[in-house]
């Protein structure tokens, strides 16, 4: 039995950073990671997402490039290509993981971890026991419980995938399902979305998902709405998919997007007696205790709204500061989390819908601004997708409580206005702040 001061179930982002700061505040630390280090976020997630998002970009850009005066020869994609070389940088990058964790002190075990009891854990007949034990396991993508479902991939197959579909059945309608849809149409697949309700990002602002939907119908993409989706079945050249009303749908490759389950199956939370809510996520409270006292979770295996990696990594960082950084009080502000949805075009978001800030506050003490323009960049472009803002203000003093944006630079003009937000900027502020011209984000300083 080793004994050690904070045991990391899980090397992701949560995992990670809550380890590597425990060492540097001098904890014994271990990380326990089963699979390659970085977790979802580096391996099948948000980096070789944005890296295929960005070959997604380029196929616009070369779209565009004649309206520019360029003249180029129809370009040819190579998505093996493209796979290689990302598997390569995310090789990369876990190799920096690993020497960051070495660098802070912490240390590492390759395994799957179960626990023997709330203290110890147990990895290939290896004991490892702390007063301090972190569950930090996230998730993996769910499959649906229909017949023939392994006939379609998931998230973690999109990345494997060597050649571009050309009539992907998207099955979904969360951030997942519209980026790694969103990448294949812009590739030139014609993707058809296939949606069990009747919209896309259900709990986004109404401008956004229906600026998204239209969008994507003007690319071409096809969005079923209705469709619960009943089997799927070999069908030649691909999958036929059917829905219980008898719709089918046919595709040369299914991707379903339909959420994600929490890792805490084959854990021994039984040993430990820490108690999951019905869907199986680590009930903590706003410390990231869980009911066992030195028991600890957080990241995507806690739920919630906000499964992001700086949510992750925050968590984890305040709990080590809170256990071995002497601060005692330490934890997350979940709230004002901003998020980027890499779609086509990409989305910006932070605070409240309109409808959430309408219940919480009442009609009459909400506001809303917004404008709906095409960016200049589109200005001699044959494609003219719109760009749409949204301001949400509350109260007499009209505190800004919701920033909503779509279109060409919504990915990055956010972070500013989150800032702000966090602040508690009022519109009046934002009024006062010059302008940067030309550019998309000066659209939310010049609103009226
Ligand atoms: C397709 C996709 C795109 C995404 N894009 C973004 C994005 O753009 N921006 C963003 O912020 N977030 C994004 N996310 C979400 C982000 O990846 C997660 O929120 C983040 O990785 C959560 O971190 P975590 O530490 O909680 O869990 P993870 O990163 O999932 O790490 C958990 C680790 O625990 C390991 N593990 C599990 N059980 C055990 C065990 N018993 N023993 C040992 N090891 C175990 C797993 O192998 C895994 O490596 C995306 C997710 C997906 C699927």
């Amino acid at each position: 039995m080793r004994e050690l001061d904070f045991i990391v179930i899980g090397g992701g982002s949560g995992g990670l950073a809550a380890a590597r700061r425990a060492a540097r505040h001098g904890a014994r630390a271990l990380v326990i990671e089963a699979g390659p280090l970085g977790g979802t976020c580096v391996n099948v997630g948000c980096v070789p997402k944005k890296v295929s998002y960005h070959a997604a970009e380029l196929a616009g850009l070369f779209r565009d490039a004649a309206d520019y005066g360029f003249e180029l020869a129809p370009p040819t994609f190579d998505l093996g290509r493209l796979k290689r070389a990302r598997d390569a940088y995310v090789e990369r990058l876990r190799g920096i993981y690993a020497q960051n964790l070495e660098r802070d002190g912490a240390e590492r075990v390759n395994g799957w971890a179960t626990f023997v009891d709330a203290r110890s854990v147990e990895v290939a007949g290896e004991r490892y026991s702390a007063p301090h034990v972190l569950i930090a396991t996230g998730g993996r993508p769910r499959l649906p419980d229909v017949a023939g479902a392994a006939l379609g991939i998931s998230s973690d197959g999109f990345f494997a995938l060597e050649r571009l579909p050309e009539r992907p059945l998207v099955v979904g309608a969360g951030y997942v399902a519209v980026e790694l849809g969103g990448i294949l149409q812009a590739l030139g697949a014609s993707v058809t979305f296939v949606v069990r309700g009747h919209e896309l990002l259900r709990y986004f602002d109404p401008m956004l998902r229906n600026a998204l939907a239209e969008e994507l119908t003007q690319t071409g993409a096809k969005l079923e709405f209705g469709f619960e989706p009943e089997r799927a079945e070999r069908a030649p050249g691909g999958v036929r998919l059917v829905a219980k009303d008898g719709r089918e749908l046919f595709g040369d490759c299914l991707l379903w997007a339909i959420g994600r389950e929490p890792m805490t199956a084959r854990l021994g939370l039984e040993h430990a007696g820490v108690q999951l809510d019905p869907e199986g996520y680590v009930l903590v409270d706003e410390f990231q205790s869980t009911n066992v006292p030195g028991v600890y979770a957080l990241g995507d295996v806690i739920g919630g709204d906000r499964m992001l990696t700086p949510v992750a990594i925050a968590a984890g960082r305040k709990l080590a500061e809170r256990l071995f950084g002497g601060q005692p009080d330490a934890r997350v502000d979940y709230t004002d989390v901003p998020t980027v949805v890499f779609s086509h075009p990409p989305i910006g978001t932070v605070g409240l819908s309109e409808p959430a800030a309408r219940e919480r506050f009442g009609d009459a003490a909400v506001r809303v601004y917004t404008t709906a323009f095409t960016s200049l960049y589109h200005g001699v472009t044959q494609r003219k997708p719109r760009t749409r803002m949204k301001l949400v203000v509350s109260g007499p003093e009209e505190r800004v409580v919701g920033v909503h944006s779509i279109g060409l630079g919504s990915d990055e003009l956010l972070q500013g206005f989150a800032v702000a937000v966090k602040l508690g900027a009022r519109k009046a502020d934002l009024d006062r702040t010059l302008a940067i011209h030309p550019t998309a984000a000066e659209e939310l300083v010049t609103l009226r």
